[in-house]
């Protein structure tokens, strides 16, 4: 199996075995399950910028502060603008997004080296990806739907890692979260073609019928953090389309963009 559920109280998420092995970790993929959002929204919405009431996102980050053992100013979150823009965050952060304001935007990736810190990046069909350095002490999370992909966010961060932290990439444990699979990603020829401009190996990831194509943003992220220096055999991909699976997630393309946000997170533990 390339996943499992954790459940923890009345919360259920994802999380991947790569990362497990590491007890000085805490990492999750949330389900839309647990939560107190009503309508498209049901049940745990955890998206800052999606129309739901703001006082229920909060509360539902709250109740996955508690069921994961942290206060609700552990939490630091991205602000997702499809960027390849990667903040290195640090205790003064704390909070950012759920108790206090973010002073930041395009933010698309977040990593740290301090303890006690939950970074979060949220999803509801693009690509999370978790990082992890256990010689240096190093976590991070990246949101890397198309246009994170395309502009290789993967590799930016491996290069974070490597330069700001002094890590090396063969170090490095990656997981590749819930997110679209190759049928459910379906595109038009202009963004096939932004793909192929970018680099011709990239055809390997596709197919097409008839004017549409189907992109495997998964394997062209490995690809991608493979030429980085990244290991096969430590990257894991928990195999797990949103679209397919929408009584467990939320969907942009499955919800027709009415939709509530998981999140990744990711965090050194105190101890
Ligand atoms: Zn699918």
């Amino acid at each position: 199996m390339a996943y499992e559920i954790n459940k923890n109280g009345k919360l259920e998420y994802f999380t991947s075995p790569n990362l497990n092995k590491f007890d000085e970790i805490f990492h999750c993929f949330t389900t839309r399950l647990g939560g107190i959002s009503q309508g498209p929204y049901e049940s745990l919405n955890l998206g800052l910028g999606t129309d739901d009431d703001l006082q229920n996102v909060m509360q539902n980050y709250h109740i996955l502060a508690q069921s994961i053992g942290i206060e609700d100013g552990d939490f630091v979150t991205s602000f997702q603008t499809h960027t390849n823009n990667i903040r290195i965050v640090s205790s003064i952060d704390k909070g950012k997004g759920i108790t206090i304001k973010r002073d930041y935007r395009d933010v698309d990736g977040l990593i740290t080296n301090e303890k006690k810190i939950a970074l979060v990046t949220t999803h509801a069909d693009c690509v999370p990806l978790f990082f992890y350095d256990p010689k240096n002490g190093v976590v991070g999370v990246a949101h890397s739907g198309w246009k994170g992909t395309l502009y290789e966010i993967a590799r930016e961060m491996i290069y974070k890692f490597t330069y700001n932290f002094k890590s090396n990439a063969g170090d490095i444990i990656v997981s590749i979260g819930p997110s679209l699979c190759q049928s459910c990603f379906e595109v038009d020829e202009d963004v096939r073609d932004l793909f192929l401009n970018e680099n011709q190996e990239y055809k390997k990831f596709m197919y097409s019928i008839g004017e549409k194509s189907y992109i495997d943003l998964w394997s062209i992220n490995e690809y991608m953090l493979i030429k980085c220096g990244v290991k096969k055999d430590n990257i894991e991909n928990m195999n797990i389309c949103t679209k397919c699976n929408t009584e467990k997630f939320f969907s942009h393309r499955g919800q027709k963009g009415k939709r509530g946000t998981m999140a990744a997170v990711i965090m050194l533990n105190a101890y």
